[in-house]
């Protein structure tokens, strides 16, 4: 069954560093993967929510306003404009809690509102993609533990992008 809403881990998912380091070095050090977003395009979801681990703004690597008025605002209406669908986002600043993935505080959050967007879908009809799965090489599998939790579908996302992308 087509799925509608489209939830997204964003740092190795939606973009990656142009440092190729694990962290940023500042709001600068990002580029979209093209891959995930024509994959993204291609399926033809109604709406994107990002849902992103950011610990390093209570551990005072990244500074909070840079991250939501620089950058979250930034890739919010370029993906907007890029996928042509509703984008919204909710982040973790902290490395523990009801928020934090594996924990489902953000989905909830993001569930709250997009029933303000008048998407009101069923968990049957929502998928989760990030690159956090338990695979090998994979440094855990706190995206995949996200979706599991709340009961939604889940895909890694490089799995995601060789399905819905067959020529990439
Ligand atoms: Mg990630």
């Amino acid at each position: 069954m087509k799925k509608k809403v489209l939830f997204a881990d964003l740092d190795g998912t939606l973009i990656a560093t142009i440092s190729e380091r694990t962290f940023p070095l500042g709001i600068w050090d990002m580029k979209f993967r093209f891959n995930t977003l024509d994959a993204i395009k291609n399926y033809g979801f109604e709406c994107l929510y990002i849902i992103s681990n950011q610990g390093g703004i209570e551990n005072g690597f990244v500074d909070e306003r840079h991250f939501t008025n620089g950058k979250m605002n930034y890739i919010q209406f370029a993906l907007q404009e890029y996928l042509g669908i509703p984008v919204g986002y909710q982040y973790c600043p902290l490395n523990t809690g009801y928020y934090r993935k594996p924990n489902i505080g953000m989905l909830e959050n993001a569930c709250h509102e997009l029933s303000k967007w008048n998407f009101g879908v069923s968990k049957c009809d929502m998928l989760m993609i990030g690159d956090a799965s338990g695979l090998p090489g994979q440094f855990s599998d706190t995206d995949k533990k996200t979706a599991e939790n709340y009961g939604i579908d889940y895909m890694d996302v490089y799995d995601f992008t060789r399905e819905f992308l067959p020529n990439e």
